[in-house]
Parts: structure tokens; sequence; C-alpha cells
């Protein structure tokens, strides 16, 4: 049998958070329900930010709520605080996890939520707390963990120690972000290396942006190194608030189509997913980066003949 590789699809929070125009709420429930039929396990469907903050998913409990979603798709809503986590908790039955972030260096963290690393991993703690409490999967994610576009390498002890308060506080999953694009598959194979044998017990994703184009090739690496869980974006929509330009994670199909042709087994219908990145690309307006967009999926009849 293949392997599992789990697939989380952060298009609707990553992608359209950094979407300059406002994306209607129709079209998100809708591309948020193709997303969910594709067959993918796991889907990040809107954060719990201040609408003034990030007002491209000021409608995020609407979309939170309208949705349908198949039982079988964790869905995952992105927390920033305690008041986010008590605004999500209205809508408690339509969300399985929850996404807390914040970033490995002092600079990049400041420049996104204004709070030292410290402030912020003791309000996460008490976030996920009282999120285990409620029955909710904690997911911590951790920005820049490869390089900061402000500092530099991070140490990687640094970040280890960042994941350890965060595992220790209850969250079962572990993301490190390349959140500007500065890995290389060296660096990420080492550091998987590293963090499996540093943090044992804890389900450890990968969340590549594809910045440099370098990020399947990180995927690759990471792979390498045992590595099964990874984040991803529809179209190769995304980035980071901070610094501009700083631009798209991972496209979901191309991901699931390197995967696919290694063997491994994702549970997403590729021709699905490809329906909801044409269906964001038209939405949207503008041609998207995805590859697979513009080639389509590896066709061995077409090239045998
Ligand atoms: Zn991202």
């Amino acid at each position: 049998m293949a392997e599992r590789v789990l697939i989380r699809e952060v298009g609707p929070r990553d992608g359209f958070q950094n979407e300059p125009e406002i994306i209607p709420t129709a079209d998100k429930v809708r591309l948020v329900e193709m997303l969910a039929r594709t067959g993918l396990k796991r889907l990040e469907v809107t954060s719990f930010v201040r609408a003034d903050v990030i007002p491209q998913l000021a409608d995020g409990p609407e979309v939170l709520g309208t949705a349908e979603i198949p039982d079988d798709v964790s869905v995952t809503v992105l927390i920033p605080n305690e008041k986010g986590l008590e605004n999500a908790l209205e809508l408690r039955d339509k969300f399985d996890e929850v996404n807390l972030f914040l970033s490995a260096s002092e600079s990049h963290n400041r420049a996104n939520v204004n709070r030292s690393v410290e402030e912020s991993l003791s309000g996460l703690e008490r976030v996920v707390s009282r999120a285990r409490e409620e029955g909710l999967r904690c997911e911590g994610v951790i920005s820049v963990s490869f390089g900061c576009p402000y500092e530099g390498k991070v140490p990687q002890e640094r970040v280890f120690d960042i994941a350890a308060r965060l595992a220790a506080a209850g969250c079962g999953e572990i993301a490190f972000g390349d959140t500007t694009g500065m890995a290389n598959p060296l660096q990420v194979r080492e550091f998987f290396g590293a963090a499996f044998e540093r943090l044992g017990g804890v389900e450890l994703t990968a969340h590549f942006h594809n910045t440099r184009g370098q990020g399947l090739a990180n995927v690759l690496a990471a792979l390498d190194s045992g590595v099964r869980s990874f984040e991803s974006s529809f179209g190769e929509l995304g980035g980071c608030p901070v610094p501009k330009g700083a631009t798209g994670n991972i496209a979901t199909e191309d991901l699931v189509s390197m995967l696919h042709e290694m063997g491994f087994d994702t549970g997403i219908d590729l021709e699905k997913l490809l329906d909801a990145s044409r269906a964001v690309r038209d939405v949207l307006g503008r041609p998207l980066t995805s590859h697979l967009l513009t080639a389509g999926p590896v066709d061995w009849h077409e090239q045998s003949r």
C-alpha cells in the first residue's frame, strides 16, 4: 500500500488574507466547499484575527458558519489570541483544530504581531489550555523557522525551544514555516533530522513558501527526513503580511502531483483540486503561478505515444 502523506490546504486563510482585493463571501464559501470535496483531510478555512487588522478575512465567521464540509475533513481556524478563541467558540461545532502562530525571531514577531516572542508564547500557552478544554486539537505554527528577513539565520535550538514550549502546552502538531522562502534543501534535511530527535511524540509539519522557487526541493528534503505532513495553498496563493513581497506558499496541486508521481497517497483527487484552483483563478481574474494550472497533470499515456 502506498504511504500516506497528509496535506493541510491553507489557501482560504493564508492565501485569501494576502489578496489586495476582498473576495466576496459567497465565492469564499464556494471555493472552500470545492476544496473540501477533493478528498483532502485537513483544511484551514479562515482566521479569527480582528477585522481591522485583516479586513480580507472579516467575514470568517460567516464563511465558517455557512460552508458545508464533509465530516472526515478536519477544519482548522487560525486563532491569534484569547479573544479570537472566544469569538471562534461561538461556532465550536464548525471546526476541529486551532492554528496558533508566532515567529521564531524577535524582529519578525514584533513586525507581525507587535509582541516579543516571550509575550506571544505565554499568551499562546493560555489559548492552548483553553482550546484543549474545549476538546480542540492544537497546531503551533512557527514562522521564519528557517531564516528571518530581518535577522538572517535563526538558531535551530531557539526554534526547537519554542516548539518544545508549545508541545508542552498541549500542541500535538508543530508546523515550521519558511515564511519568506529562505530555506534550502540541505538545511531542511538537517533541520528535520534534528527536530525529530528533539521533539519526539509531536507531529512535525513543513510549511514551505515558493518565494525563491525552492519549495518542492525543500519538500523532498523534508520527506527524506521523515516528514509526512505538509501545508500548501491551492493556486500557489499566499504570502506573509511582513515584509512586503513575500510571495506564495507552494501550490497544493504541484505538491500533490509530485507526491503521487513518487508513489505516495494523499487521498486528494488532483482533477477536482485543479477545478478548485481554476475557480479561484477566475474569481481573482489574474494568472496564478501554480505550475500544474499551466501544464496540467503528467499524462504518461500521451507521452508514450
Ligand atoms: Zn504560508
